[in-house]
């Protein structure tokens, strides 16, 4: 192919327990998939009844594979942490049946979903989208993808992130509004999904605002040792 330069190098994530590496094509994020985070960000409460899932992309290469130093964004004064279950599918499709979702997981992994909330917030009240605030540089520090083979399809179990050794976020999986059959249904109804996709599945509450410096620990033990990401921001 005579390209008029180089193309970007393919963004991919490596696989636990083997040298081989997991190619990204898109990255999908769900909003507000537990009740306790979503009540801390001022939405209503949903006691009564499931809110329809909705979604919002980050860039593939926004990702950060390992996680390790990462870069403080420009253009905020609220950066803030979480900590997400992520799903890597191995099969795509549309209209994908809600008994056939979790065939197409390749694996799991734990994810950082960074937020410039200021912008975030400022976005909402404007009604405009929520890129800026969300889709940055750096923003999805994500570790290794663990197969279904070794850790099945987790459904609860703790998933937390401390800063600095502090505590900050300390929810379970079992505590998902939308679970991941359901995320991935929905989300097959609007766009086509694909192998190398992944879904960041949302954050529970705790939430909190970090600065250079700080270092961000977080885990879904369902996934064990491999379910451990750390970044340092800088
Ligand atoms: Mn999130």
């Amino acid at each position: 192919m005579n390209y008029v330069f180089p193309p970007a190098p393919q963004v991919s994530v490596p696989v636990a327990g083997s040298d081989a590496r997991f190619p990204v094509r898109r990255v999908y994020c769900v909003g507000r998939n537990y009740a306790d985070h979503a009540a801390e960000m001022g939405a209503h409460d949903q006691a009564s009844g499931r809110e329809p899932p909705f979604f919002f992309s980050k860039p593939a290469d926004a990702l950060v594979p390992g996680g390790g130093d990462v870069a403080y964004p420009p253009a905020t004064g609220n950066l803030q942490h979480e900590v997400e279950l992520v799903v890597a599918l191995g099969q795509g499709g549309a209209d994908i049946p809600l008994e056939r979702a979790l065939d197409c997981v390749f694996g799991y992994a734990v994810g950082f979903d960074l937020t410039r909330r200021d912008l975030q917030g400022r976005a909402k009240e404007k009604g405009h989208p929520w890129d800026m605030g969300k889709g940055f540089d750096q923003s999805a520090p994500i570790g290794p993808i663990v197969p279904v083979a070794q850790c099945g399809h987790p459904v609860q179990g703790a998933l937390w992130l401390r800063v600095n050794g502090a505590l900050r976020q300390n929810g379970d999986l079992a505590r998902m509004s939308w679970k991941v059959a359901e995320v991935i249904a929905n989300l097959s109804r609007f766009v086509a999904l694909a192998p190398g996709d992944l879904i960041f599945t949302g954050t529970p509450a705790g939430v909190s605002t970090v600065g250079r410096g700080d270092v961000l620990e977080g885990g879904v033990d369902a996934l064990g040792e491999f379910g451990r990401l750390r970044a340092r921001l800088y």
